[in-house]
C-alpha cells in the first residue's frame, strides 16, 4: 500500500513538473511571437510582391501604404506601450482595452494585418464554402452584399473602414468604423476590412473612393479570408 502511494506521488511530482515547464514554454512562444528580442509589436509580412496587386493598387502605393504608413503606426505603438499596462499584453487586448493614442495606433495594426493578407494576385470571383453560404443567406446574394458593403464604406465621414465582421453565433454584419476602430471593440470578429483612409488609394484613384472599393473586389483572397469565418 505505501509503495503504491509513493509511486502516485511520484507520478503526480512528474505530471506537476511536465505542466510547469509546458506552460512555461507557451509563455515564451507567445512572447516569441510578438517580437523575438524585445516583445514589440510587429506588422504582418506581406504575402506577395508589392507590384501584386495592380492595377487595382498600384506597386507604389503598397510602398507607401505598407511600408511607411503601417510602419509608422508599428513604431508609434512600440514607443507609447512602454511602462503602461499593456506592455506586455497581446495586440487585441491592447485594442480592446485602450483609448486615445495607444488605441489608435494599436487599432492600425491589427486593422492593417488584416487588410494587406486580404488580397492576393490574381485574386477577385465570390466567397465559397461556408462564409459563401453565410453571405447568401443573410444579405440574399454575393452582389446585394457587395453592394450593401460598398455603400457603407462610401458613406464612412473622413478616414475610417468598413468591414464584414461576425458574432459568436456567426451572424454577419456590415460595421463603419471611424480612424483606426476595428469590430473587436464590439465582441465582434473581423472578417474582412478596406480601408477607405485616403492614403490607401488617393495615387491611384484621386477622390473617387467608390471606384476604388468597386475595384478592390477584384484581388480579395477569398481563401484566406473565408478561413477568418
Ligand atoms: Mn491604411
Amino acid at each position: 500500500m505505501k509503495t503504491m502511494h509513493l509511486y502516485l506521488l511520484t507520478g503526480l511530482v512528474v505530471f506537476a513538473t511536465i505542466s510547469c515547464s509546458n506552460s512555461s514554454a507557451r509563455n515564451n512562444e507567445n512572447n516569441n511571437s510578438k517580437n523575438s528580442v524585445n516583445m514589440k509589436f510587429e506588422k504582418v509580412a506581406l504575402p506577395y510582391e508589392t507590384d501584386a496587386l495592380e492595377p487595382v493598387i498600384s506597386k507604389q502605393t503598397v510602398e507607401l501604404h505598407y511600408g511607411i504608413h503601417h510602419q509608422a503606426y508599428v513604431d508609434n505603438l512600440n514607443k507609447l506601450v512602454v511602462g503602461t499596462k499593456l506592455e506586455d499584453a497581446d495586440l487585441v487586448t491592447v485594442v480592446k482595452e485602450s483609448d486615445g493614442a495607444i488605441f489608435n495606433n494599436a487599432g492600425q495594426i491589427l486593422n492593417h494585418n488584416l487588410y494587406f493578407t486580404s488580397f492576393k494576385k490574381g485574386g477577385g470571383g465570390e466567397p465559397t464554402g461556408q462564409l459563401g453560404d453565410a453571405i447568401n443567406e443573410q444579405f440574399g446574394s454575393f452582389e446585394k452584399f457587395k453592394e450593401e458593403f460598398n455603400a457603407a464604406g462610401v458613406s464612412v465621414f473622413g478616414s475610417g473602414w468598413v468591414w464584414l465582421a461576425k458574432d459568436d453565433n456567426g451572424k454577419l454584419s456590415i460595421e463603419k468604423e471611424s480612424g483606426g476602430g476595428n469590430p473587436v471593440t464590439k465582441g465582434l470578429t473581423p472578417i474582412l476590412g478596406f480601408d477607405v483612409w485616403e492614403h490607401s488609394y488617393y495615387l491611384d484613384y484621386q477622390n473617387r473612393r467608390a471606384e476604388h472599393l468597386k475595384e478592390i473586389w477584384k484581388i480579395v483572397d477569398w481563401e484566406t479570408v473565408g478561413q477568418r469565418y
